[in-house]
C-alpha cells in the first residue's frame, strides 16, 4: 500500500511568481483530473493518520500563498479534489520571507477559514518557518505550539504538521508527537510506502517544468531508474 503526496507551492498564471515553486492553474488542473480519471481517492494530509485504500494520492501546498488559495483551490473546487494548505502563523495575510529574491503576499484568515469550511484542511507550517533541525528543543516546542494555538483561535483544526524546508531531526518528530500531532509531512522525493513513519512521510514536489508527463515519470519510473 502506497500513497502519493505532492508538495506545491505557489499556483499563478502570472510570471511575477516566480518559476522555481509555481505551476499555472491550467496545469494543477490537468494533475488533478488525471487522478480523478484513473480513480484514485484524494485524502487531506490529516486523513494519513487513518489506514491507506490502494489508489491513494494527497495534494499539500506549502506556505498558504494568496496565490494557491486565488487560483489554485477554484481549480480544486470545481474538480470537488481537497487539498491542504501549510500556513506560517506568524505570517498569516503578509509576505512570505523566506526567498528574499521573491516575496510573495500569503493568504489571510478569512481565506484559511473559508478554505477549511469548502472541505480543504488548513496544517500547521511552524510560526515563523524557521529550519527546525536548528534549533532547540524548547524552540522547537513552541514554534508548533505557537502554530497550533493560533490557528484553533481562528477556528482552524490543524490536521497535519508541515516542515519548513523539510528539516527536522528526532527532536522535532519527538515534540510534533506530544503537541498531539498523528502526520507529518516531510520532503525525501518518493511515494510514501504504509510502513513509513506517518510524523516523517515523504513528498514529491511538484515545479514550474512539471506538466503532467514529467510528473507521472517522477512518481512512477524515476524510483525503478534509481533501483537499477
Ligand atoms: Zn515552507
Amino acid at each position: 500500500m502506497s500513497a502519493i503526496i505532492l508538495c506545491y507551492h505557489k499556483v499563478g498564471p502570472k510570471i511575477e511568481e516566480g518559476r522555481r515553486l509555481n505551476v499555472s492553474p491550467g496545469r494543477l488542473r490537468s494533475h488533478a483530473s488525471y487522478f480523478k480519471r484513473k480513480g484514485y481517492r484524494f485524502v487531506r494530509a490529516g486523513d494519513l493518520a487513518q489506514s491507506w485504500s490502494e489508489k491513494t494520492v494527497c495534494f499539500s501546498f506549502d506556505d498558504a500563498y494568496w496565490s494557491t488559495v486565488e487560483w489554485g483551490l477554484p481549480e480544486l473546487d470545481r474538480l470537488g479534489v481537497p487539498g491542504t494548505l501549510y500556513a506560517v502563523t506568524s505570517l498569516v495575510g503578509k509576505t512570505s520571507n523566506w526567498d528574499p529574491s521573491c516575496p510573495r503576499p500569503l493568504a489571510g484568515w478569512d481565506a484559511l477559514v473559508s478554505a477549511q469550511a469548502r472541505g480543504h484542511e488548513i496544517g500547521n507550517h511552524t510560526h515563523s518557518h524557521r529550519r527546525m533541525s536548528e534549533l532547540t528543543a524548547e524552540e522547537q516546542l513552541s514554534e508548533i505550539r505557537i502554530a497550533d494555538e493560533m490557528l484553533r483561535e481562528h477556528g482552524i483544526t490543524p490536521g497535519s504538521f508541515c516542515y519548513p524546508y523539510g528539516a527536522y531531526d528526532d527532536t522535532t518528530v519527538e515534540v510534533l508527537g506530544e503537541c498531539g500531532y498523528g502526520v507529518g509531512l516531510a520532503l525525501n522525493k518518493r511515494v510514501a510506502a504504509a510502513t513509513d513513519q506517518r510524523l516523517v512521510l515523504p513528498r514529491i514536489v511538484v515545479g514550474y517544468s512539471d506538466a503532467l508527463p514529467m510528473l507521472l515519470y517522477k512518481i512512477y519510473l524515476r524510483p525503478r531508474l534509481r533501483r537499477g
